[in-house]
């Protein structure tokens, strides 16, 4: 793709409103636009990276047998009033009264709604084990939206959520989403950890949560800064017994085992095997999907920019042509490697090389290719591997063929 020809409009300065770093490069690189406190539009740019996000979580809740639906973000408030939560989430609920007069409300979550579907479409256990999961936009009337989309007004999550027969089911499928979030946050380049969780509004008896250590992080562990651990509370390590530090984290994931809070208080039952009628066992899985956007930019940054890890960057490679008689030689190594799989942002804009060098880092393409006096002289292509800064030289061919082997691994 020509830069000259996207939608991509970069700024010099920081904007005054970012409130951390994050926030900052993704307004800065043209990757957000904010409509307003706590509401944001996601550019060309963010939204490539908010796709593959979004396709590296389909990948693997596939993988589990999970099913993507899509609900509805319009919900009538009878089936909050059925579990009581129309109270306990009086505060962020966005609601409003159509022209019928009737009580509408912006789903905030989904367990409610998930739970209506079932009780009227599933009756019998030889329809179960089931997991649905939706990758979706949630509406919270925050009090104190802050740090871009770390914490909006309105978000987009994936949430699931498992209907089983019995406890054992329950377990088996909570250990497949446990498993599929690991790899989820792997792929995405995240360095997170889980533990064991209160459940909080949510209620059930299990929870687990995923956290990215990062200093916009609203929730708070205690380190052992030589043996790398967290603990929930500030003890001292038991293993070298040295003071716990602070360690501020961004929850980026969470996994309930609800039980029949939900089915339960909403008559949601089935036929077991002995015919009785019995509640379903439930659970339910979220990821914030814009948070983990935000949460991979605040730890993958240095001085001049974005560093994307390689699977969520806006593209993989920035191609900076330094003379425009190159253009038509940087299309067709554009081509090339677009047959392998890879996609590429030229660079064409006439601009001095300063200024598209420092766009390359600020958006943080994992490597960036430049084409430019060497070329001409005899066909060399220069290389800089954003994430180290350091730089190697090829010809066409062994290019290719060092990249391939880089985005295989
Ligand atoms: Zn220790």
């Amino acid at each position: 793709m020509l830069f000259s020809k996207s939608f991509i409009f970069t700024q010099r300065e920081d904007p005054k409103v970012a409130e951390c770093k994050s926030h900052k490069l993704l307004l800065r690189g043209g990757f957000l636009f904010m409509v307003s406190s706590g509401i944001y539009s996601y550019l060309p740019l963010g939204y490539r990276v908010l796709n593959n996000i979004n396709n590296i979580i389909r990948k693997h809740m596939n993988s589990k047998g999970a099913q993507e639906i899509l609900m509805s973000a319009l919900q009538p408030i009878e089936i909050w009033q059925k579990t009581g939560r129309d109270k306990d989430l009086a505060e962020v609920m966005f609601r409003f009264k159509d022209r019928k007069d009737r009580d509408i409300c912006l789903g905030p979550t989904h367990e409610e709604e998930i739970t209506e579907i079932i009780r009227r479409s599933v009756s019998s256990y030889k329809q179960l084990p089931m997991i649905l999961y939706q990758i979706q936009t949630k509406f919270r009337d925050e009090p104190r939206p802050r740090f871009g989309l770390m914490r909006s007004c309105e978000f987009i999550m994936k949430d699931a959520y498992s209907f089983d027969k019995d406890n054992q089911g329950l377990d088996q499928n909570y250990e497949k989403m446990f498993q599929a979030y690991k790899d989820i946050f792997s792929e995405c380049g995240l360095d997170f950890i889980d533990i064991e969780a209160d459940s909080g509004a949510m209620g059930g008896n299990l929870s687990h949560e995923f956290m990215v250590p990062g200093d916009t992080g609203e929730d708070l562990l205690f380190k052992c800064s030589d043996c790398a651990k967290y603990f929930k509370n500030e003890g001292q390590c038991p293993d070298c017994k040295k003071k716990l530090e602070e360690a501020k984290m961004i929850e980026v994931g969470h996994i309930f085992k609800l039980g029949t809070k939900y089915s339960k208080a909403q008559e949601a039952f089935f036929l077991n095997e002995f015919g009785k009628r019995i509640p379903f066992i439930m659970g339910c899985y979220g990821i914030g999907v814009s948070r983990i956007l935000s949460a991979i930019a605040e730890v993958n940054s240095d001085e001049k920019g974005l560093v994307w890890p390689k699977g969520v960057s806006p593209f993989d490679l920035s191609l900076v042509v330094l003379d425009d008689t190159i253009l038509p030689k940087a299309l067709e190594l554009e081509e090339a490697l677009e047959g392998e799989g890879l996609s590429v942002l030229i660079d064409d804009r006439q601009e001095a090389a300063g200024v598209k060098f420092n766009d390359a880092y600020l958006l943080g393409n994992p490597y960036i290719l430049i084409m430019g006096k060497k070329y001409l002289k005899d066909g060399t292509i220069d290389l800089e591997i954003r994430k180290t800064r350091t730089s190697k030289s090829f010809k066409k061919g062994d290019l290719i063929k060092f990249l391939k082997d880089e985005y295989s691994r």
